[in-house]
């Protein structure tokens, strides 16, 4: 491999000191991470362990007591939700939050929409911008359908189609906004090992593709162990290792306290 395709990228995101409190309760305590452009992070621990809590702090779902957030060297601490899908940082939840009752194209229109958003004004006049943004809201909803394997489905309502496909079209949702970063909070979770093993390729498809850096809250110790160049172990709130999947599978405590009970 040449030195260039070794040569580390640039910091996507970086936490220091991140600490989040709910009543007392030390929900994440002194988190820390630099990630590199195009990696594939994993984050496992157990339930209530602060996965989650993590997410919402980068995604302005809720705002740390203290700690630094940055994305691309710029603070994002106290920057909105939606400025932050602006900025290029998308998120799946643990829940479904797909809209039911819209067809799968629809909901991935809806989300191409908020990158390319139509005001209120332009959406009156039906004006050339409003064109051009939604031709290319339609453009990315077409190309997302075609890769996540949802063009058959494009039109039937999200809620009639299949566990696995609702899942993937999370996913599809979150790019549909084109994000640089990637967050994906437990995507296996109900999945057989099968579409499992399907969602790992799908997954470091989407990095080689779009080259967007990916955060992966997991349980799967098959996805993560498989999918994850590096792998951050939390448990109550706390780091207790980060490392290569290798390097963390061996380390003691992680053994001890997470893998042991998987
Ligand atoms: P995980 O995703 O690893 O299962 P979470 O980040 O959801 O864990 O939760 C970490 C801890 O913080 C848990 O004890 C949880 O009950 C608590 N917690 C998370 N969000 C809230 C909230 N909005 N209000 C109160 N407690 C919360
Ligand atoms: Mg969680």
């Amino acid at each position: 491999m040449s030195s260039a395709a070794d040569a580390p990228g640039p910091v996507v995101l970086r936490t220091a000191g991140l600490t989040k409190s709910f009543r007392g309760l030390v929900a994440l305590r002194e988190h820390a991470i630099e990630l590199r452009e195009g990696e594939i992070l994993g984050v496992i621990g157990p339930n209530g362990s602060g996965k989650s809590t993590f997410f919402n702090l980068i995604t302005g779902f809720s705002r740390p007591d203290s700690g630094a957030i940055e994305f691309r060297g710029r603070s994002i601490v106290g920057v909105g939700t939606a400025r932050i899908v602006g900025l290029g940082i998308a998120r799946t939840f643990q829940g479904s939050r797909l809209f039911g009752s819209l067809s799968v194209a629809e909901n991935i229109l809806a989300a191409a929409q908020l990158r390319h958003p139509v005001g209120p004004v332009a959406a009156v006049l039906r004006g050339p911008r409003y064109r051009a943004h939604a031709r290319e809201a339609e453009t990315i909803a077409a190309r997302l359908l075609n890769l996540m394997g949802l063009a058959s489905q494009a039109d039937r309502p999200a809620v009639d189609l299949p566990y696995g496909d609702q899942r993937r079209l999370e996913i599809a949702r979150a790019l549909a906004t084109e994000p640089t970063l990637l967050l994906l909070d437990e995507p296996a979770a109900g999945l057989n090992s099968g579409e499992t093993r399907a969602l790992t390729a799908l997954i470091r498809r989407i990095r080689d593709l779009h080259g967007v850096t990916v955060v992966v809250v997991e349980h799967d110790m098959d996805l993560i162990m498989n999918l994850c160049e590096r792998i951050q172990v939390l448990a109550t709130g706390e780091v207790i290792c980060v490392g290569s999947p290798e390097a963390v599978r061996s380390h003691p405590r992680v053994r001890e306290a997470y893998l042991g009970h998987a």
